[in-house]
């Protein structure tokens, strides 16, 4: 039994007992590289290439339209820049996207911007969900490529992910998406979605880490990012991660066969810690209460530091998180929670609980149990908690 309890698989998750046997053969007698003619390499390619049939088939995909990347920003990084550079060479230099995007991704169109392309940023409102008349009014003949996030990773709402590509699809403007949230925990198909490219990463649903797929539809003309041998069809140089592509490929099958399952149960787990901790005066849920992910609850405490939360919780043995792992040990809050309205105060006390099918309804009942006495204490410490 471990001593602690892990609620933060936004950030990472553990690598399943399946995904990690499968992988094992690819790093000791099965370690030949699948460009060699030899039967190793042989082996090693006809293994990547069934991991390419799999992947594909969670996602309502042809195997031709999966290629292996290094993780889920270089995914994010070549679907953007890989189009956008295209797509400038006929004259269109706008890109649509939204104010709470991954860092992968705002980072992305921010390099793209210093080189001359103009970007919009569409609100995301305090439900956390974009707006599709804003959407579609904010396409203009320039606009190269819409690319919203399928979830979020801090405050786990789902967008209308069909209904953009369909406004996509209507203006004749490239869609892609930031599925690394949604991957393995929502129902997709990239056809019924209209979706061109979309990224996942296989650490988020109990992959290893290291290893993504980008996901181009037919027909779709790209700009590598990576440059050399002629791997994944020329598109993305390298030798492949075999052994990582494997465990991608059998962690996300397992997500998708036991989905309904498993969110049955991530739900009413989410569902309990919401409703349970709504009751503790002065807070709040961020994101919206049902178009959110199965497993992900966000939730402020006014008066409270989330770090301070966060060192509570883990001298408790509870691992969470507050806001993103990638903005923590910066002073600004999280530009998610800004974007769905909080004052810098309020976005100050948050905490992302982010579960899996690991967790069990007694991990659920110790944190109820140890929370509101931490909350409790912080604030009678707080400065800018006046007992309300
Ligand atoms: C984790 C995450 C990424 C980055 O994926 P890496 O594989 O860690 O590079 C991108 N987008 C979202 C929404 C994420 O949650």
């Amino acid at each position: 039994m471990e001593n602690f309890i892990y609620v933060d698989n936004a950030a990472t998750t553990s690598v399943s007992k399946e995904a990690l046997n499968a992988m094992l053969p690819f790093f000791e007698q099965n370690f030949g590289n699948p460009s060699s003619i030899y039967p190793l390499g042989q082996t090693a390619n006809k293994a990547l290439n069934d991991a390419r049939e799999t992947v594909a088939s969670c996602l309502g995909a042809k195997a031709s339209e999966i290629f292996f990347t290094s993780c889920g920003s270089e995914s994010n990084n070549w679907a953007i820049k890989g189009i956008a550079h295209k797509m400038l060479k006929k004259g269109k230099n706008h890109i649509i996207t939204t104010v709470f995007e991954h860092h992968a991704v705002l980072h992305t169109v921010k390099a793209l911007e210093n080189e001359g392309f103009s970007v919009t940023y569409l609100e995301v409102h305090e439900d956390g969900i974009v707006r599709l008349d804003e959407l579609e009014s904010a396409i203009t003949e320039k606009t190269a490529l819409v690319t919203i996030m399928y979830a979020n990773n801090e405050i786990g709402t789902i967008q209308p992910i069909k209904e953009i590509g369909e406004i996509c699809r209507k203006h004749n403007v490239l869609f892609h998406t930031d599925a690394v949230q949604a991957a393995g925990k929502v129902e997709i198909n990239v056809y019924k979605q209209n979706i061109d490219l979309l990224s996942l990463s296989a650490h988020k649903f109990h992959g290893p880490k290291g290893v993504g797929a980008l996901y181009i539809k037919n027909g779709i003309s790209i700009e590598p990012l990576i440059e050399g041998g002629a791997q994944e069809k020329n598109r993305r140089a390298g030798t492949e991660n075999v052994a990582g592509i494997i465990g991608l490929s059998v962690a996300l099958k397992d997500a998708c066969d036991n989905m309904e399952e498993r969110n049955k149960k991530l739900i009413a787990m989410r569902d309990k810690l919401i409703n349970n901790l709504l009751t503790i005066k002065c807070s709040r849920l961020n994101g919206h209460p049902t178009k959110r992910l199965p497993d992900n609850v966000n939730m402020c405490f006014e008066g409270i530091e989330g770090e301070g939360l966060l060192l509570l919780l883990s001298a408790k043995g509870v691992y969470a998180s507050s806001g993103s792992a990638c903005t923590s040990g910066s002073l600004d809050p999280s530009h998610v929670l800004l974007a769905i309205g909080l004052s810098h105060e309020v976005a100050h006390g948050s905490l992302r609980i982010s579960l899996s099918d690991e967790n069990t309804d007694k991990d659920i009942d110790y944190i109820l149990e140890v929370l509101p006495p931490i909350i409790d204490r912080l604030r009678s410490m707080s400065p800018i908690w006046e007992n309300k």
